[in-house]
């Protein structure tokens, strides 16, 4: 069938809106109209810099939308599921079979390679290949092909206002909430830090509320980022000006340490503000796309002394199929209310919405398509 996708032809280029070939499922696959998709800032970054991504690729990976067929051997949705996709995983390697499939071995070749396994692609351009399956799904696209195993399905009870706005939950959201609900886990009571008020921070921050967190703090170099924090929960913010000294005005914030620090930015002197902002037996979880061979330079003595924990962290740990469910659940009751981070344009709008995310006018954009 055609569909209609924005493509990258090459690192740092235009996305232009072109007509594609793609086949129809494998046994194993499945194709989804998509309705919306987030803009991530892994799409930006991809397109910005050197990346092992092959091109024309199509980006996007923020995808929600309804199943329009399966392949012969899926058995977790069928036609007509309403589904959010999230990242892709094998499924069957030791990671993901202990529950921690966003430490799947085969992450990589998953997520990044824009092919199938045995090298094919399901989408072209007058014969030839365009790469996509970017993060499983490539979702800058009125239809995509993904696997079964990152569609999550989505109840028919979640209204359709809401359900359009949840791609995001797959990648982004689940990232910066499940850091906080699955990794480091503030107690009631206790303080919590993040560094970078984008979306993955503000829902860091929403789900540290959440759970109970008494002193709820946000850094960030933008003021005007630092207002909606407010709104949506820190009790102080931190404009990172460059003059301030942000770690001592953490510990003197919550008298002599924070309990959990998050890091959103990807920035090694940043992350290491994160560390040294922590009290004894401090959590310091980071998130974020730094290039490769980024080091970070650490008091050994001090992280030993205190006992302080410093982790890697992607999506969240979370197990989609069920923590999506769980952050649509906390929204529905008010107590997440990831809405107040987006904006939706349309597809043919992507261009301004990456700007818009890039000057940080818009925390989360999200694409709709053109009904279908
Ligand atoms: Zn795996
Ligand atoms: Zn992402």
């Amino acid at each position: 069938m055609q569909i209609t996708a924005a493509v990258l032809h090459e690192p740092q280029g235009q996305l232009s809106f072109q007509t594609l070939e793609l086949e129809a499922p494998r046994p194993r696959e499945i194709r989804v109209r998509l309705f919306a998709t987030g803009v991530c800032h892994t799409d930006i970054s991809v397109m910005g810099r050197p990346f092992p991504v092959p091109q024309p690729i199509v980006l996007g990976h923020e995808g929600v939308g309804i199943v329009e067929s399966v392949g012969s051997a899926v058995t977790k949705v069928k036609a007509g599921d309403r589904v959010v996709l999230s990242y892709n995983f094998c499924g069957e390697c030791v990671s993901c079979q202990r529950h921690a499939s966003s430490y799947c071995q085969y992450f990589f070749g998953h997520n990044f390679l824009g092919q199938r396994r045995d090298g094919s692609t399901a989408l072209s351009y007058e014969g030839q290949p365009v790469r996509h399956q970017f993060f499983g799904q490539s979702s800058f696209a009125t239809h995509c092909l993904c696997s079964e195993n990152n569609a999550v399905k989505i109840p028919n009870s979640v209204p359709d206002e809401i359900f359009e706005l949840l791609g995001p939950l797959g990648c982004g959201i689940q990232t910066g909430a499940g850091a906080v609900i699955n990794v480091l886990k503030p107690q009631i009571g206790e303080s919590f830090v993040v560094f970078g008020a984008g979306a993955v921070g503000m829902a860091g921050l929403m789900a540290a509320k959440a759970v109970g967190a008494a002193i709820r703090i946000a850094v960030d170099k933008v003021p005007e980022r630092l207002k909606l924090a407010t709104e949506l929960g820190a009790t102080h913010t931190i404009v990172a000006d460059g003059q301030t000294d942000v770690v001592a005005l953490i510990r003197d914030i919550t008298g002599g340490g924070a309990n959990c620090s998050l890091d959103t930015t990807a920035v090694s002197s940043v992350l290491r503000q994160a560390l040294d902002c922590l009290g004894s037996l401090g959590r310091c979880g980071f998130v974020g796309g730094a290039p490769a061979g980024t080091t970070l330079e650490v008091d050994v003595r001090d992280m030993m002394l205190s006992g302080k924990t410093l982790r890697g962290i992607v999506e969240g740990d979370a197990n989609a199929d069920t923590f999506i469910p769980d952050l649509i659940r906390m929204q529905a009751q008010g107590n997440f209310p990831f809405e107040k981070l987006m904006k939706i344009y349309p597809f043919d709008a992507i261009k301004q919405a990456m700007e818009d995310s890039k000057s940080g006018v818009t925390v989360k954009p999200v694409l709709r398509m053109p009904a279908g």
